[in-house]
């Protein structure tokens, strides 16, 4: 398969400029000018005039419950997995799925199963071992295998603290993590990051700061997210973008509700905030949640049911920024694209340049919407409806199947 976009407006993140994209198999060949190339016999080429369109990266989302999470309201009250579409339709084309609250009747095996599935549907998938849980309920019996010897495992999360959910895990026992995830990342040529789910206890970040303070592990083993959860918590994590970690937004897509009732940083202005302290523009990520749950009060505060987090929150914070915070487009877009790709050390990904994986967002230039996304060179997305459908969401008939 051959794709070639013509004169669309390319951001890398950085600004490229008016260009050609060429990508041949998975890969992107060539992002030039005036691209000539000639294809003779059978070989299907798909051209797509980007005249008017955006070419972005192919969102990287660092944070999802591909297989569903929730549950804290009783069984209930379990979500649903994410479907191919769920993912492809709101630009994202690579996933790091991550279980939650729930580590018993959701584990290891079946959210690899899941991340596999994706994975053959078409877009690019890794997982987090472990859940909120310590000890660490991983695959193998052991952090450092299972990032070592299973491939789709990149670190470990997502693991909570400060959170009335979390197992309270004491400074021994997450140092012991840290350390464990961080050596197994090193001896597999892997990011061996943790994913560090932040509550809304008082002690925000206690657990993070007396780690880099008192032993030898770096900033950047964490990736701390829901750290604009709250006015408090945020304050804690901008000091510690400050020194050089990074730090991950969850994205809201019912933001104004949720800044009706609570002191939740809405993502553009925490970015805006970031920027304006001198904070690097690579410290920071954008994140989902997706699948999770949300538990939803009404007007009066009384509690109505729990809702679904959705991943379409990363393409509308992307436009908040530009549209309500002035943000360069260049400058928001790295916080879903270049720099999710290089903490988490995902290869050839986050970047629209030669030998990266062909994952791109075709935007309206007027509006941001979607218009096009490509996933390792395979279009699963034109004119903004789903051309490649996962295997529940294909309309078939029913053949006597008992
Ligand atoms: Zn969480």
């Amino acid at each position: 398969m051959i794709v070639l976009i013509r004169n669309a407006a390319v951001y890398q993140p950085e600004y490229a400029g008016k260009k050609d994209i060429l990508i041949l198999g998975d890969k992107i060949a060539a992002v030039e000018e005036n691209i000539k190339a000639e294809f003779s016999g059978t070989i299907s080429v798909e051209e797509i005039d980007g005249t008017g369109l955006l070419a972005v990266p192919g969102f990287v989302d660092s944070h999802e419950h591909i297989m569903g999470g929730g549950g804290e309201g009783g069984f209930m009250t379990r979500t649903p997995e994410a479907m191919l579409t769920d993912l492809t339709l709101n630009g994202i084309t690579t996933v790091v799925g991550c279980i939650g609250t729930d580590g018993v009747t959701r584990d290891m095996a079946a959210l690899l199963a899941k991340a596999h599935g994706l994975e053959e549907e078409g877009i690019t998938t890794y997982v987090y071992t472990g859940s909120y849980q310590v000890p660490v309920h991983t695959l193998t019996g052991s952090l450092m295998k299972d990032i070592m010897l299973l491939d789709k495992v990149i670190g470990a999360g997502e693991i909570a603290i400060s959170d009335h959910r979390s197992s309270q895990p004491t400074y021994e026992e997450f140092v012991r993590i840290v350390s464990d995830v961080r050596v197994g990342g090193m001896l597999s040529g892997k990011a061996g990051v943790v994913n560090i789910h932040l509550g809304d206890s008082p002690r925000l970040m206690d657990l993070i700061w007396r780690t880099v303070k008192e032993t030898e592990i770096p900033f950047t083993q964490f990736l701390p997210t829901h750290v604009n959860r709250n006015e408090a918590l945020f304050q804690s994590c901008m000091e510690f973008a400050k020194e050089g970690g990074v730090i991950d937004f969850t994205g809201n897509e019912e933001i104004d509700y949720w800044e009706s009732i609570c002191d939740e940083v809405r993502v553009c202005k925490g970015i805006r905030r970031l920027l304006e302290a001198g904070v690097s523009k690579d410290n920071f990520t954008v994140s989902s949640d997706g699948q999770g749950s949300l538990p939803v009060f009404n007007s009066r505060g009384e509690f109505q049911g729990i809702g679904v987090g959705k991943a379409s929150c990363l393409l509308k914070e992307v436009k908040e920024c530009v549209t309500r915070e002035d943000i360069p487009l260049e400058i928001a877009l790295r916080a879903v694209t270049s720099n999710p790709a290089r903490i988490l050390k995902l290869k050839k990904k986050g970047h629209i340049l030669p030998d990266y994986h062909g994952d791109i967002c075709l935007l309206r230039e007027k509006d941001f919407s979607l218009h096009t996304v490509i996933a390792k060179g395979q279009v699963m997305v034109r004119e903004g409806e789903a051309v490649v459908k996962g295997t529940f969401e294909k309309q078939g008939k029913k053949t006597g199947g008992k």
